[in-house]
């Protein structure tokens, strides 16, 4: 039977496409928007109405990097909510249709001769957030288990790193020679998709491991590529340094950084899939880092409509956006809208105790239950109950029969047991709650008549 999901009705098995598409490369925007996360505007040293380059390093010395991927004057610096809940400083540039680049980034031609550290600071330098998300300090790094580098996609709707795997499949051997050095990683595995197999078996020489991975949503994830075919966990910085054993790095971040290591420039460019509708066909767009969503919605000639969605980063694990302002950024893969009559809404229906959630969900939490006690507000249950280990991997919602908002349930109690002392609540607190009486579940029913409809500027 088919499940009631995101697009419809779909079977459960939600597969990697296996396609190649040409990436068509767009100009430099007319406006860029360059976010920074968790940091303070005072951190980022030019002013409104400065001019800076290409590859310069935005931030004030040891807070960074914060490289500009364009070359313009600064007219605003403010401090933003992103589409993913966290507050980034945007720096809104008016590029200059031609980069000056800033020259203070050294090329390396040969990487067998570099040493780790070396290699580590040039990274950092290009600005790749890949591995200073563990340590952004190049010099205190870790000791990394096994290093994955991934050609699969992360959401079904995005086929921009395969895509990168197919061009650049001759640079491969670079890019995890640079990062098993860069690493110094015990084990490199390289993750490929089933379909890619037979273009990647070449790897199977010397210290990589080639893991051929089954095309089909969640497979994809970092945290499940770590947890099965790392040693178990994804490594993650966290406030007191980093927690796993586990690296996961996209074979478009690792492409990415041989050509610039090799010359000496920033990374400028990310890989974006681009889909419309139910059924409409991927196509790949390179963009500027910092280039609005608007620009590649105008490319496609599409329009947004009011009560439709602007949907990046995936159908599973991306965000809805209210602004097709919204920058490509590094961590951007793809970018999706829906018309409304494709819009999936929530309900508030009750819990039918189906157990479907629990059964699909690849971190075996009792899902059900997170639901039920986040949308009582009886958030001390939910840190017992291990919600600080979902992965957001959306498949509770999706195959969830009573179209319960589970991951914006889990997401929300995940946000309380970070930011707030959780209060202890008694089994006659609990008893004792109406039905109806914590009204979260609410906020994701049915959109009401008067919501404000997209901005569309393209
Ligand atoms: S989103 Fe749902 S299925 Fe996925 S890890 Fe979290 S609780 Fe489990
Ligand atoms: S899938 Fe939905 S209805 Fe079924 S147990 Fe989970 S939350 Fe309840």
């Amino acid at each position: 039977m088919g499940l009631r999901s995101f697009f419809g009705i779909l079977p459960p098995k939600l597969p990697y496409k296996d396609m190649a598409a040409e990436i068509e490369a767009l100009p430099i925007p007319g406006k860029a928007t360059l976010l920074w996360c968790k940091h303070a505007p005072s951190d980022v040293v030019p002013r409104v109405g400065d001019e800076i380059k290409t590859g310069q390093d935005l931030a004030q010395k040891g807070k960074g990097p914060f490289i500009s991927t364009v070359t313009g004057r600064i007219e605003d610096i403010a401090i933003l909510t992103g589409p993913d809940g966290y507050e980034y400083v945007a720096v809104a540039v008016t590029p200059n249709p031609r980069d000056s680049f800033d020259t203070s980034l050294e090329s390396i031609d040969d990487f067998s001769k570099a040493d780790s550290l070396e290699l580590r600071t040039a990274i950092n330098r290009a600005g790749f957030t890949a591995l200073s998300s563990i340590s952004s300090d190049p010099s205190i790094w870790p000791a990394i288990g096994i290093l994955i580098i991934s050609a699969l996609d992360q959401d079904p709707l995005s086929i921009a790193n395969q895509q990168a795997f197919r061009d650049q499949i001759d640079q491969t051997e670079e890019a995890i020679q640079l990062l098993g050095r860069a690493t110094a990683a015990s084990r490199l595995v390289l993750a490929l998709p089933d379909h890619l197999t037979h273009i990647g078996r070449k790897f199977t020489r010397g210290p990589t491991t080639v893991a051929v991975v089954p095309p089909v949503y969640p497979n994809g994830l970092p945290e499940i590529l770590a947890k099965k075919y790392g040693a178990g966990l994804l490594m993650q910085g966290s406030d007191g340094g980093f927690v796993g054993n586990t690296l996961v790095v996209s074979i478009e971040q690792a492409l990415a950084m041989v050509g610039c290591l090799k010359a000496g420039k920033p990374l400028l460019n990310k890989t974006v899939t681009f889909s419309s509708g139910k059924n409409g066909p991927l196509k790949n767009f390179r963009a500027r880092i910092g280039t609005p969503a608007a620009d590649i919605l105008k490319k496609t000639t599409t329009e947004l409509i009011p009560k439709g969605k602007l949907i990046l980063n995936g159908a599973m694990r991306g965000y809805a956006c209210f602004s097709d302002e919204q920058p490509v950024t590094a961590a951007i893969d793809s970018i999706h809208v829906q018309a409304p009559s494709e819009v999936f809404f929530y309900q508030s229906k009750a819990c039918a105790n189906c157990g479907r959630c629990n059964a699909i969900c690849p971190v075996n939490l009792e899902v059900n239950l997170l639901g039920r006690f986040s949308e009582y507000g009886i958030f001390e249950k939910c840190r017992d109950l291990g919600a600080e280990n979902c992965i957001d991997c959306g498949l509770c919602a999706y195959v969830c029969p009573a179209r319960r908002p589970l991951v914006q349930l889990i997401s929300h109690a995940r946000h309380v047991i970070r930011t707030t002392t959780i209060e202890h609540v008694s089994t006659e607190d609990i008893l004792s709650i109406e039905e109806g009486e914590h009204p979260v579940i609410r906020l994701f029913e049915t959109a009401p008549e008067n919501e404000k409809p997209l901005r569309n500027k393209a």
